[in-house]
């Protein structure tokens, strides 16, 4: 059955490494950092639960990189989620320097900076009011953040996967390329699939579907967007069964 939007409770915020930096720069841009801080405390504060998977897109992609440089994958995957720890880093302390009790926890071992990723200590942070950052991806290269972000939901029992893009949903082709593209209000997980709407992984999108995981997809270069997403505003594309 479609589900509506809700206010929802425990959410999986996640946010593409190219939400750390100016639009198509490189590297981490304070000023941005400091404007998803600002919309995540926004939402701490009317007492939800929010645990972020970032992305390390603004740094390295691996399978981009290993195509260009001649890299291995492998290698360059786990530069890639080397980069989240960097992004995840910059965002602790710009949270914690607005006086917010946050938690960095590493899929990779990583432990003069991070806490190693347990299920049931992340649960325990989330209930005591702190902002849960998870980095390293899923610790496993050939992987992304996507699915890091629906195995993490799916674990910890999120309401809803946020997915914040560039863009402000889904839509029915490209809308950068194609003015006609069409942006979908709610869509099925299926037809994302058949469609090959590439919005999110497949193995992403399956996982979320397997386990009955709402993901709502948009933009959140607007501020006060966060707020409305999690409050169940209608804004961006639901994706549901
Ligand atoms: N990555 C990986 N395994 C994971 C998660 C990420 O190997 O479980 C690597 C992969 O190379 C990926 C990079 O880290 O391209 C950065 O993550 P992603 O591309 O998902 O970041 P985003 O596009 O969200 O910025």
């Amino acid at each position: 059955m479609r589900q509506e939007r809700r206010n929802y409770s425990r959410v999986l915020l996640k946010i593409t490494g190219e939400g750390f930096c100016t639009e198509n720069g490189f590297g981490i841009d304070l000023e941005q950092v400091r404007f998803l801080a600002d919309e995540i405390v926004e939402c701490i504060r009317t007492g939800k639960e929010i645990a972020v998977v970032v992305g390390g897109g603004n740094f390295i992609r691996g399978a981009i990189t290993s195509e260009k440089t001649g890299l291995g994958r492998a290698t360059a995957d786990y530069m890639g989620m080397l980069a989240t720890i960097i992004n995840g880093m910059a965002l602790q302390d710009t949270l914690e320097a607005l006086d917010f009790e946050t938690r960095l926890m590493s899929a990779l071992t990583a432990s003069d900076v991070a806490e190693p990723f347990i299920r049931r200590r992340c649960t325990r942070h989330l209930e005591k009011g702190r902002i849960v950052i998870l980095v390293g991806g899923t610790g496993n290269p050939y992987f992304t953040t996507d699915t890091q972000a629906a195995l993490r939901a799916s674990e910890i029992r999120a309401d809803v996967v946020l997915k914040a893009t560039k863009v402000d949903g889904v839509y029915s082709a490209d809308p950068m390329k194609d003015p006609s593209a069409e942006r979908f209000d709610t869509i099925s997980y299926q037809e994302v699939l058949d469609r090959k709407l590439e919005i999110m992984d497949s193995s992403a999108v399956e996982l979320c579907a397997r386990n009955a995981i709402p993901v709502l997809v948009f933009s959140l270069r607007e501020k006060g967007n966060l707020l409305r997403a999690l409050t169940g505003e209608k804004i961006g594309t639901l994706i549901t069964a």
